[in-house]
């Protein structure tokens, strides 16, 4: 089969060019070659979450990897046939854990029996999926379309402290699936906020309650979640849109120097400008739908914006598949689908 040559440096230049590569050359069994790799980061090259997102796609498919080093900006990829198991991916820091897994799951959903992956690194990190999001919006929204699985957080681990641990169970793809439809609009919601500490002192979770409470949002109730577990510090805090079913969870990350105002300040932002738009995905929901949309050769979801995430991934999706994406824009929205051409 003939090599996909794909430009990691292309629009988002990021590493989700590369996890979306490598889980399509999985499924359609296409060699994979990747130039350029974050090339448009501060710290371009594979860092550890990428170079183990390699791994586990060798290991998932019995494949061959060459470039599969830290630091290497060229990886050459050979899947072989994709096979369920019990797999386990160590990230060895506090790389995200869930960006490992969106590296497979794909992949697994299509083999005939169930799989299992474990993954220890970072569960609630900074510019990733944390933990809740997967659980509670990522595979929710998946999962009427025949992708079914469910996730177990057995460990917090916080940037950058990392070493925690998250579990998936993988059901194969199902025969009764339907394609991914979230459009529609005017539901109505119900706000629910989530604050997580670790090893930090109480007055912080009591700060970022009361600046919640006094936030121009109307939360009907806020919990408070010490992650005693946790191998070092860490603060989040989540806002949970609750509307037709549907969970979407917004997430803004303390640190060291950051004003709780501005913690708080960033998630009730993010929920205010989804909730404005009336869409039912949000921005972040939406780069990690297409691959399952591509997959199914079908779908569509209105969503709040087009990001940078959303428009590569497209470019990328369809270097491998033989799809097409219609992007609409909408009062307030955008209407994201996918068809045969
Ligand atoms: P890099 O270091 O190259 O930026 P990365 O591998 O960490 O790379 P990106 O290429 O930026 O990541 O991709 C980040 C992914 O995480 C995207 O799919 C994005 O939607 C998702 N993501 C980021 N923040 C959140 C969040 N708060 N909630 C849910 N998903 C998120």
């Amino acid at each position: 089969m003939k090599t996909v040559l794909i430009d990691g440096s292309k629009e988002e230049g990021g590493g989700q060019i590369l996890r979306t590569s490598l889980a399509l050359s999985c499924i359609t069994g296409k060699p994979l070659r990747i130039e350029n790799i974050r090339a448009a980061r501060r710290n371009p090259g594979l860092a550890r979450q990428h170079l183990v997102c390699a791994q586990a796609a060798c290991e998932i498919s019995k494949g061959k990897c060459q470039g599969d080093a830290l630091g290497s900006h060229i990886l050459d990829f050979r899947p072989g046939p994709v096979r369920s198991g019990d797999f386990h991916f160590d990230i060895g820091s506090a790389g995200s854990a869930s960006l490992v897994v969106q590296t497979v799951l794909p992949a697994l959903f299509g083999v005939y029996k169930p799989s299992r992956v474990t993954v220890t690194g970072g569960t609630h990190n900074p510019w990733a999926p944390p933990f809740d999001f997967l659980s509670e919006t990522f595979l929710p929204a998946i999962s009427p379309a025949g992708f079914s699985g469910r996730c177990k957080l057995i460990k917090h681990g916080f940037y950058p402290a990392g070493g925690g641990k998250m579990t998936f169970s993988i059901e194969p793809s199902g025969q009764s699936a339907r394609p991914i439809d979230l459009c529609g609009s005017g539901d109505e919601f119900q706000i629910h906020a989530r604050i997580y500490t670790a090893r930090l002192p109480a007055q912080i979770a009591r700060r970022q309650e009361k600046l919640l409470s006094d936030s121009a949002l109307n939360i009907a109730d806020i919990e408070h979640v010490e992650a005693t577990d946790s191998d070092g510090p860490g603060n989040c805090v989540m806002l949970r849109i609750c509307s037709g079913g549907r969970t979407t969870v917004f997430t803004a990350f303390g640190q060291k120097g950051k004003p709780s105002e501005k913690v708080v300040g960033e998630v009730v932002s993010l929920a205010q400008d989804f909730l404005k738009s009336g869409a039912v995905v949000d921005r972040f929901l939406a780069d990690q739908l297409l691959i399952y949309m591509a997959v199914s050769n079908a779908g569509a979801f209105t969503t709040s914006e087009l990001s940078n995430h959303l428009l590569t991934n497209i470019e990328v999706i369809k270097q491998f598949l033989p799809v097409d994406f219609n992007t609409v824009e909408q009062p307030r929205q955008y209407r994201v689908s996918c068809q045969s051409p």
